[in-house]
């Protein structure tokens, strides 16, 4: 420990340095802290996940609280703009819509990549936070209306009926949202990616910078809050639809592409389809049912925008142009590999859900179909996106993947005619 004492910032305002906890010596971090049983049905057997940094004798995981956006955080603290003793009024911030308890929640290794327990904290973990434990939501749920160009234009068009429940007047789609920070098991992911958990520690370790000393030091903390981007579940449709049986579900688990996704870049298929997922939410959701839709912050096959902008650049500039029998190739030459997704952690979310069984599967990825079945849910029917819906230039994405494994009900080009599949040029 050092007293770094007072010292002046840029901007003219003085930052009264604390000193500084060693986190990586269990001497007085989480001294006084409660053990987390991972797995464990019961809340308070569980234990609470304690992320802030406020009390360190409390803290009980490794990382802290909102994903990459501690850095944020950080900033804010170190410009005074933030009193780093803030403690959050969480008066009226309760989930509008109760999800869980589900069986999956206390089945060991079912959820290791999130706290199932996370938007429930204010109710289950009560008597600490009367003691005066800092316990914080790992996940928030609220409703909405969402309203989109595509589906406003399809109720124009009488293609998607205006019930006015699920679809009201003028395209307004009613859902139910949540967000979902990572709090990630390590012997549980290590688990998954069928790894030691010494060899995941050790990669997170040095892969970071050496960001969590604790991941190498503390063998006893087994919980790590990762600084990567969460998950946003939009649901809609009758909720108790989404565990029933009797009733019908529709799903499409979406992984990030800011080009498309918001811009329309035309290169991939990710809108269109993203689009086409949440019509048959709609449609399942107005047959008696639900949908769901499951975006995960996993931007260019969780690469990363450079990479995936670098990518974009050497396909097109290749001999012989962007062709889509040299798709995956482009990527892994820059990448090293073609995917990082880890699409076997994916399924948590569909199990905090308590989700048992999807009737329509709004995806062609084998990767995403084979951990979810994996993972003990049944797909009754997979949709592939309708050709109408892909643009010209993501021709070559679509029919490389289709060619690589993906789902389709017309089948895969040859290697002759997957050559002939050309984008445009830079
Ligand atoms: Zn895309």
């Amino acid at each position: 420990m050092a007293d770094l004492g007072t010292d002046t910032n840029g901007n003219g305002k003085t930052a009264k340095r604390r000193h500084i906890v060693l986190t990586s010596h269990p001497s007085r971090f989480g001294s006084e802290a409660v053990p987390i049983r991972w797995g464990e049905a019961d809340p308070m057997v569980r234990g609470p996940v304690v992320a802030t940094v406020s009390d360190p004798q409390h803290r009980n995981v490794i990382g802290t609280h909102s994903g990459s956006y501690a850095v944020y955080r950080a900033l804010a603290v170190a410009s005074g703009v933030l009193s780093p003793d803030h403690r959050p009024d969480f008066t009226n911030t309760d989930p509008p819509a109760t999800i869980g308890p589900y069986p999956s929640w206390g089945t060991p290794g079912k959820i290791v990549s999130l706290d199932p327990f996370g938007a429930m904290v204010g109710d289950v973990f009560q008597p600490l936070l009367a003691k005066g434990f800092d316990i914080r939501p790992t996940i928030a749920i609220t409703n909405a209306h969402i309203q989109m160009p595509e589906l406003m234009e399809e109720v124009r068009q009488g293609r998607i009926a205006e019930d006015g429940v699920i679809m009201k007047a003028g395209g307004n789609l009613v859902v139910t949202k949540a967000a979902i920070e990572p709090v990630w098991y390590l012997p549980g992911v290590a688990d998954r990616l069928g790894i030691t958990e010494e060899d995941l520690r050790h990669a997170l370790f040095e892969q970071t910078g050496g960001m969590f000393p604790e991941l190498v030091t503390r063998p006893d903390l087994q919980v790590f809050l990762p600084p990567i981007g969460g998950i946003t579940v939009y649901m809609m449709g009758d909720l108790s639809a989404i565990t029933d049986p009797d009733k019908p579900l529709a799903v499409r688990v979406h992984d990030e592409c800011n080009g498309s996704d918001v811009f329309g870049s035309d290169i991939c298929t990710c809108r269109p389809y993203l689009v086409h997922g949440i019509e048959a939410c709609i449609q399942t959701a107005q047959a008696g049912g639900a949908g769901v839709i499951v975006y995960f912050r996993k931007e260019g096959r969780a690469l990363g925008e450079v990479t995936k902008f670098l990518v974009y650049n050497a396909r097109k500039r290749q001999t012989g142009g962007d062709r889509a029998d040299a798709y995956f190739t482009r990527t892994e030459c820059v990448a090293g590999v073609q995917d990082m997704r880890f699409q076997e952690l994916m399924p948590d979310v569909l199990h905090w859900l308590g989700i048992t069984r999807i009737d329509r599967f709004i995806s062609m990825s084998d990767m995403k179909y084979n951990a979810v079945t994996r993972s003990g849910i049944e797909i009754v029917e997979r949709v592939p996106i309708p050709d109408e819906l892909i643009p010209a230039d993501a021709r070559v994405e679509m029919e490389a993947k289709k060619a690589a494994g993906y789902y389709s009900d017309k089948g895969a080009l040859s290697p002759a005619e997957l050559a002939q599949i050309q984008g445009r040029e830079l």
